[in-house]
């Protein structure tokens, strides 16, 4: 058996001819940059995260970079995010001049530790922006409370947590602004390239729109330094039609990753992802943390599992970030989870014995040549 670590071939194949649709409709109209179709999309996902402004730009490194230049970020500025991230979150703070400090995970959710967060606050210091990694909602009572204090934008980066919620809020929607990423691979993702800013502040989300687009205010008047970074109108037609499943999905993976958590307990050397309560969980990314990561690769690659690694080095030991000043050891938790942390295929298109196969491989390394323990699922509902 094989279990790839994604399969989108399979994902796609309910929607192709939507897509056709959608494509030809698009192939009618002309309208490739803005119209009907960008609109559309942008209604649809305010009106999914329940938030006044969606705007569409190129990518969800553009989402966050004009998210903090709407805010004023800029050159002298610092802002605070977490080293244990994919490298986006921490660009998109150096893009505008600005710089980052970096406050390490908490243990149990990999999300910022707010503990850790007042220490490193100056007078310099613009924003924070947590990241709700692997689909997990970071801490967002106790951030909130901070910047409040501290007068600081809350900037969240969403990228991996479309649809996730906090106390039944959707996550991307606490701070100034939330950031999403539709590449391919995330829980909502196009067919190609794509990012939304979402925010309740209309003022911002015209300054954002404004400079995602040349710094235009009207037909050839660009009141400042702009750029461009649109989304693409076909990219928001594939992702209207995408969205209708997102919750769908995300309860899937939701299903697979809890039959991992109810197999794979009490296994020698392997720890399972925590799961806060009153929490939706987009599950983006499930990750065990594995004493002996290695020899867990070497067995899943000898029975065809997929795997990925988020993200074998943590930000602040990436070279570009070096002059920050940074050194091993400065944030052992995201370290560690640099170390070990092995992401198990969690895709909605799994099946019960693809699963299972997973389970019975991990199961099988860590009991190593004691007892095999079977795996016998027992489906929860009809
Ligand atoms: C994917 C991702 C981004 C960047 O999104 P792109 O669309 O690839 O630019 C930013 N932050 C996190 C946490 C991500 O996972």
């Amino acid at each position: 058996m094989n279990v790839p670590f994604l399969d989108l071939q399979t994902h796609h194949a309910h929607l192709r001819t939507e897509f056709h649709c959608a494509l030809d409709e698009i192939l009618d109209s002309s309208d490739f940059s803005g119209g009907t179709a960008i609109h559309r999309f942008e209604a649809d996902f305010a009106n999914y995260c329940g938030t006044r402004n969606t705007v569409g730009v190129g990518s969800g490194t553009d989402a966050l970079w004009l998210a903090l230049l709407g805010c004023g970020v800029g050159p002298g500025d610092e802002v605070i995010t977490v080293p244990m991230t994919f490298i986006a979150t921490v660009e998109a703070i150096h893009l505008c001049g600005a710089r980052t400090v970096f406050v390490d995970i908490d243990p149990q959710t990999y999300t910022i530790n707010p503990t850790q967060i007042e220490a490193r606050i100056t007078s310099r210091t613009k924003a924070i922006v947590p990241v709700h990694l692997f689909g997990q909602p970071a801490k967002i009572d106790a951030i909130l409370e901070i910047a409040k204090h501290h007068d600081l934008h809350v900037i969240e980066d969403a990228a991996q947590a479309h649809g996730a919620e906090y106390h039944g809020k959707k996550v991307g929607t606490f701070g100034t602004a939330g950031c999403f990423s539709f590449y391919p691979t995330k829980n909502l993702g196009a067919l190609g390239e794509g990012g939304a800013v979402v925010t309740n502040n209309d003022e911002l989300a015209n300054r954002i729109r404004i400079l995602a687009n040349h710094g235009q205010t009207s037909k050839n008047h660009h009141a400042s330094i702009g750029w461009n970074s649109r989304l693409d109108a076909i990219q928001a037609a594939f992702l209207s039609l995408k969205l209708k499943r997102l919750d769908m999905e995300n309860q899937r993976r939701r299903e697979n990753a809890s039959i991992y958590h109810d197999h794979l307990s009490r296994l020698d050397g392997i720890t399972r992802p925590f799961s806060a309560p009153n929490q939706l969980h987009a599950q983006h990314i499930y990750a065990v943390h594995a004493e002996d990561r290695t020899g867990l690769i070497e067995q899943f690659n000898k029975s065809k599992i997929g795997y990925g690694i988020h993200y074998p080095i943590p930000a602040h030991l990436q070279k570009p970030y070096w002059p920050l000043g940074y050194r091993e050891g400065d944030f052992p938790i995201s370290e560690s989870c640099a170390a070990h942390l092995l992401s198990l295929p969690v895709h909605p298109c799994l099946s019960h014995d693809q699963i299972g196969h997973v389970v019975e491989t991990i199961t099988r390394f860590s009991n190593k040549g004691k007892t095999e323990r079977s795996f016998e699922y027992q489906p929860t509902c009809p």
